[in-house]
């Protein structure tokens, strides 16, 4: 039964006992690993210093809503108390720690799931102010249960241990839940390999980050905490979002490991107080909220930028290039063959009729006979040759690395592709359609692409004169 609508998401459906099996081990051992991590880390005092399992399970929840199952929040139980059981935690207390873990976890994934796609990747501004918020309502929630559990154990008032239980549970969310928010799936990263434009941009900054933030225990007390920050900005700056979030989660927690171990002198005798320790975490953990808060900007401004980009180059009606972009592109690729001497060939490619199916079915069956050209173009070739809309129901290519032969049978098959296109118009009638096709090819250096596209048009009209639906090359 699924605890929260799986928004938006196109996950296979995975019912069968086999899947629910799976994901309730791999959720219960995440949890319990997590959780025994944390245990390990309060040598001193009540509280971990380092607390990943609710961020984490929050986080698997949220970027796996096939997960959101009541099964898999048992799962997350048992793997709280089998790590408290290792670690020897009375039973009692173990139950009401677990408690307070799991309704912190699951009031957070409760607001955080209702928030758009945008806002759980943090991909604007607005979404960091949510993700505190969010942080904050399931740190409190989890501290009324968890103020209980201290009152037992530390001696305290409840009060004093809903706070205090609050803040060290908002500073594992602050920390940890922007990489686990925003960082892609092994699969997409390692798909999409950085170029090294990309690598020269981002290496100085990560390179002083890293410096800093090692340096930072030799410092006097008074900048070490501080003193990575600024190179942290400038990696939110040039950095993908993920980067910026995983490199602030190296910084927050090197800076958090060293006030628990007294490396960072801030005056206090030691041994410092939870509550200290406590306040100054989560100064840590506020102070990284910057960094992010920039990268979060960036990223938004990136992703409008190349929303405008996209409308500025391709044709709104057939997503090929506009006519100014395909020159541009072109013109750079031609270029670039011409300089490792490798062969190019450029096609035209013009709708037969065209003018008659308007004035037939209309201009908006017209409209959406071209899209289905343009498409069919696209799935005939590379994904590196370029496809621009010249004007009308005219299309040019410019295919890189190709032969005069395999340029002829690209050419041929984007012919056949466009004449077994079958339109549905929404009278019932279908429309068929065909094209005629000029190639030019060059191996030499003396072509450009204004004379590639002009050659090509003359063997186009070649076509159109031999009888319209075939491919003619032009000579070279
Ligand atoms: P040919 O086989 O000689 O190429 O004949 P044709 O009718 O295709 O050629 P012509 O150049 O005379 O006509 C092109 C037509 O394409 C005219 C115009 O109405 C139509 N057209 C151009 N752009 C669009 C568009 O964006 N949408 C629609 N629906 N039609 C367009
Ligand atoms: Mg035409
Ligand atoms: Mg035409």
């Amino acid at each position: 039964m699924a605890l929260l609508p799986a928004a938006g998401h196109a996950d296979r459906p995975r019912n069968s006992f086999p899947d629910i099996a799976r994901d309730f081990v791999f959720v219960a051992l995440v949890v319990f690993a997590a959780a025994l991590a944390g245990s390990l880390s309060r040598p001193v005092g009540f509280l971990a210093v380092f607390w990943p399992a609710n961020a984490l399970l929050a986080g698997l929840l949220l970027r796996q809503p096939r997960l959101r199952t009541f099964a898999n929040v048992a799962a997350a139980a048992l793997g709280y108390l089998a790590a408290g059981a290792v670690m020897g935690d009375a039973t009692q207390d173990g139950v009401l720690m677990t408690a307070a873990n799991l309704v912190g976890a699951l009031v957070l994934i409760l607001f955080f799931a209702a928030l758009p796609e945008t806002d759980r990747r943090l991909e604007r501004p607005l979404s960091v102010a949510a993700l505190v918020l969010v942080s904050l309502a399931g740190s409190a929630a989890a501290g009324i249960v968890g103020g209980v559990a201290f009152v037992r154990i530390a001696d305290n008032t409840y009060l004093d241990g809903w706070w205090r239980w609050l803040a060290s549970e908002m500073v594992n969310y602050l920390a940890l839940l922007p990489p686990l928010l925003t960082v892609p799936a092994p699969d997409r990263w390692l798909r999409r390999r950085p170029r090294s434009a990309e690598l020269k941009l981002w290496l100085p900054p990560v390179l002083v980050a890293v410096a800093a933030i090692g340096a930072s225990p030799f410092l006097p007390s008074s900048l070490a905490v501080v003193a990575a920050v600024p190179a942290l900005v400038w990696c939110a700056l040039v950095l993908p979002l993920p980067g910026t979030a995983l490199l602030v989660l190296v910084y927050s927690g090197a800076a958090m490991l060293g006030i628990k171990l007294g490396i960072y002198d801030f005056g206090f005798e030691p041994p410092l107080s939870d509550d200290t320790i406590a306040m100054a975490h989560l100064g840590v953990a506020l102070v990284a909220l910057g960094p992010i808060l920039v990268a979060s900007a960036s990223a938004d401004r990136r992703r409008r930028l190349d929303h405008l980009e996209r409308l500025t180059r391709l044709d709104s009606l057939t997503e090929a290039l506009t006519r100014r972009a395909f020159e541009q592109a072109g013109a750079g690729l031609i270029a670039q063959q011409r300089q490792t001497g490798a062969p190019v060939a450029v096609l035209l490619c013009d709708a037969d009729h065209f003018k008659a199916i308007n004035d037939l079915h209309g201009h908006a069956a017209g409209d959406r006979a071209l899209t289905a050209l343009a498409a069919a173009i696209r799935t005939a070739i590379r994904q590196d040759d370029i496809v621009g809309r010249l004007g009308g129901e005219e299309f040019a290519l410019v295919l890189a690395d190709t032969t005069r032969r395999e340029a002829e049978v690209v050419a041929e098959r984007i012919r056949r592709a466009i004449g077994r296109l079958e339109i549905v118009l929404d009278g019932g009638e279908v429309l068929t359609l065909t094209v005629s096709i000029g190639v030019c090819f060059a191996h030499s250096s003396s072509f450009d692409l204004a004379d590639m596209v002009s050659r090509a048009d003359h063997a186009m009209y070649e076509a159109k004169r031999l009888g319209r639906n075939r491919v003619v090359i032009g000579a070279s």
